[in-house]
Parts: structure tokens; C-alpha cells; sequence
């Protein structure tokens, strides 16, 4: 299986066929990823990696890789002695090239109020973000609203999953030196250089923000998939909302 970042920088091939894909919703997952974080775990010699991912240590027993040039967020990697069984490292399954033949094992972390339908709530007013690191921050008004997930190969390979942005967004401030852009046909890709974790996407003078950026509650709601047309194949979408095959 091959699998690759956004721009291409950074590129893999798994040597050994993945018993299936966990898909972690909780804080640290969110805030990387925008979303949800879904992976596949395999043995680290099955891994062949070519480019040079940035690594950042989340947390005491653990480090992420993601590219530099794009802020795709590929590798979660155990750094404790605990190796039990052989060392492993679990790789994106967004940035798998499709078919990946394998299938959703287990869902993982609470759900966030932006990943659930519902009626829309006024509150809260003002929101704030912040990337893993807390490099990048940022405010606005609340709240969220309406959150569409995007299921297109480009959403799929920065995330890890799919994305779920709300916008365009009014009256954005972004602070913090290590904000990044990557820049494509479609617009520009807004991601922390230090940490990885994706915080948005503008085309021209529109700006949509990822909701795993926002410190929760968001005030947002999932209310449609859209690019399905073009959704990985280890998940099915079933929680009833209206679907686009495209925009
Ligand atoms: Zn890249
Ligand atoms: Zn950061
Ligand atoms: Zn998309």
C-alpha cells in the first residue's frame, strides 16, 4: 500500500497489509487534524518512508510526524520503552492512495459537538483556537454554526480523515509565528509549522477554519458531507445528513 502527503514531500509504502483503520476523536486528534484522526497501525520496519516528516513530542509518551511543506498529519509514534510485541507506528489512513481494501475497527474519544447534528445554537459568542502547540491561536465571533464535512482527496490527505470547517468566517484574527500556508489550485492551506495541526483554508478573501482548531464548545453543528464522491473506502457515512457527490 502507498500513501502520500498533500504536496508530495512526503511519501510511503506499507510493506504489510493493516488489520484495519482506528479513527480517534479525542482532544489532541482534533486539534492536529482538524477532525478526527483515523490510522492504521502497522510494525515500523513495514513502514518505508521517503521525505523527511517533522516530528513534534504531543505529549510524554508519544511524537507525531507531519510534512513540513503542507501540514498534512501522517505518523503517531509510541516513544516509551513499553515496546511489547515489536515497535509500531500507526500512518495516516487519509494519505493511503484508494482501494485500501481494509475497514473502520474501532472508533475512539468522545464525540465533539461540531462532529454531531442538531439544531444550530446562538451560543457561545466569541470563539477561540489554538494548534497543539499553542503556536498559532486565534479568535472570532460564535458560534460555529453549520459544519460541513469535506470527503475530497485533498481534505483526506491533510487530516488524515476528512475535514469539518465552518465559513467563510468574519472577523478571523490568527496570531502566532509558526501560522504556514501551502498553496494550491484550489487556495491556500493554513497549518502550524511547529505542531502540524491544520487550521484552515482560504480561497481569495474567504476563509474557512477547521473546528477541531476552536477550544471547545464550538456552537457547531455537522449538517452535510460534501466531495463524497471522493470518500475513502474504510467508511461508510451513516448518521442520515444530506450528501454531495461534489460541492
Ligand atoms: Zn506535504
Ligand atoms: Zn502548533
Ligand atoms: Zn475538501
Amino acid at each position: 500500500m502507498n500513501g502520500r502527503c498533500l504536496c508530495g514531500h512526503v511519501s510511503f509504502t506499507l510493506r504489510e497489509t493493516p488489520e484495519g483503520v482506528v479513527i480517534c476523536r479525542c482532544a489532541d486528534c482534533r486539534r492536529w487534524s482538524g477532525n478526527a484522526w483515523a490510522s492504521v497501525s502497522v510494525r515500523l520496519e513495514a513502514l518505508e518512508v521517503r521525505g523527511a516528516p517533522v516530528w513534534f513530542r504531543s505529549s510524554a509518551y508519544a511524537r507525531r510526524g507531519f510534512c513540513g511543506g503542507c501540514g498534512a498529519s501522517l505518523f503517531w509514534q509510541p516513544v516509551t520503552e513499553d515496546t511489547a510485541g515489536g515497535e509500531r507506528i500507526a500512518v495516516s489512513a487519509g494519505a493511503l492512495d484508494l482501494p485500501t481494501g481494509v475497514s473502520v475497527l474501532r472508533e475512539e474519544g468522545e464525540a465533539a459537538d461540531f462532529q454531531q447534528a442538531g439544531p444550530l445554537p446562538a451560543e457561545p459568542r466569541q470563539l477561540t483556537g489554538r494548534c497543539l502547540c499553542g503556536g498559532v491561536t486565534g479568535r472570532l465571533a460564535g458560534p460555529a454554526g453549520a459544519v460541513e464535512a469535506c470527503h475530497c482527496i485533498q481534505c483526506r490527505r491533510m487530516t488524515g480523515h476528512h475535514s469539518a470547517s465552518f465559513g467563510p468566517v468574519t472577523d478571523l484574527v490568527l496570531s502566532g509565528h509558526t501560522l504556514r500556508c501551502h498553496a494550491t489550485q484550489t487556495g491556500h492551506w493554513k497549518f502550524c509549522g511547529t505542531c502540524g495541526s491544520s487550521i484552515g483554508f482560504s480561497r481569495g478573501e474567504e476563509t474557512w477554519l477547521d473546528a477541531g482548531f476552536i477550544d471547545p464548545p464550538t456552537g457547531g453543528r455537522l449538517t452535510a458531507h460534501i466531495f463524497t464522491a471522493f470518500k475513502g473506502d474504510y467508511y461508510r457515512i451513516m448518521d442520515g445528513l444530506p450528501q454531495a457527490a461534489e460541492r
